[in-house]
């Protein structure tokens, strides 16, 4: 019989010890935290950037891979980036810096640390950590949702709602060499977001979270699909023309018929910025 794993620490345990650093962090002292670790960031913050272009990126694995053709052939989008978007993504990033101090004071477990870059075979890629005082240094990846996707994390976790960070992680312990991965997700905006589901769900007093943990163990068989799938995309970006379809953002790497075409509409505040020429070009 197959014996269920164990993780590093309970993640009851790092979730608890999380929420207590937010309990009883004063604001006087975070805010000297903030100051140091501004000092400390500009390294982290140009290491982070330069890995942004890499394509295939190992974050956006399962992405379509007829959109990231035209990305690495410098092909001009049909739309400009919606403006918000450029505010998040730099958000997103500095939150990285900011929860790697909430981890150092949340448990002596939990401190993490910096890795190099990974050599992933088809790329490279910069895990956002590991705990090296939790047995078997795992790593640690950290990212930041807004409302809707954050709550379904919650509800159904990483795998089924945001497999692309699920294979991020796979891809990055398989190169580390690392049995587990600490997920943490938190909610981009938790005031708005907890307004809408306090309405949505009819449960007006309830105290919604604004971060989410999860452990993600390596999983062997899922990882090589990952592999398979990078190197396949590094093949069909260096063709002269662009790949089939692959119906979508939402695009499933064990299901790749569940995406949804069209692709999220093309209006001015999402979708795909290629879809006019993904229409001339047909499936
Ligand atoms: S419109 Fe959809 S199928 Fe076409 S390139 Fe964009 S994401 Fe891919």
């Amino acid at each position: 019989m197959a014996t269920k794993s164990i993780p590093p620490m309970p993640i009851e345990e790092v979730n608890s010890s999380i929420a207590r650093v937010f309990r009883e962090l004063d604001w006087k002292d975070a805010r000297e935290t903030l100051i140091k670790l501004g000092e400390q960031s500009a390294e982290f913050l140009r290491a982070h950037i330069e890995l942004e272009h890499t394509i295939p990126s190992p974050s956006k694995a399962l992405d379509c891979r007829r959109q990231m053709w035209y990305k690495a052939h410098g092909t001009k989008s049909d739309r400009a980036l919606p403006e918000s978007w450029i505010l998040a993504a730099m958000t997103g990033i500095l939150t990285e810096t900011i929860w790697n101090t909430v981890l150092t004071f949340a448990d002596p477990r939990l401190v993490p640390s910096p890795l190099n870059t990974l050599d992933l075979g088809y790329g490279v890629g910069t895990p956002d950590g590991e705990f090296r005082n939790l047995e078997g240094a795992p790593l640690v990846e950290m990212k930041r949702r807004t409302g809707w996707p954050f709550q379904y994390v919650v509800e159904g976790g990483v795998y089924k709602e945001q497999e692309n960070a699920y294979a991020q992680a796979q891809d990055y312990m398989r190169a580390a060499k690392r049995k587990w991965c600490l997920m943490l997700f938190s909610v981009a905006d938790h005031s708005f977001y907890q307004n809408i589901m306090r309405k949505f769900k009819r449960q007006p007093g309830k105290q919604f979270p604004f971060f989410y943990v999860e452990w993600v163990e390596f999983n062997r068989v899922y990882s090589q699909k990952v592999t398979d799938r990078q190197y396949g995309t590094v093949e069909l970006v260096a063709a002269d023309d662009p790949p089939a379809r692959e119906y979508g953002i939402n695009n499933k790497l064990l299901e790749p018929l569940n995406g949804e075409w069209p692709c999220q509409t093309p209006d001015q505040t999402g979708g795909c910025p290629f879809i006019e020429k993904c229409l001339k070009q047909g499936p």
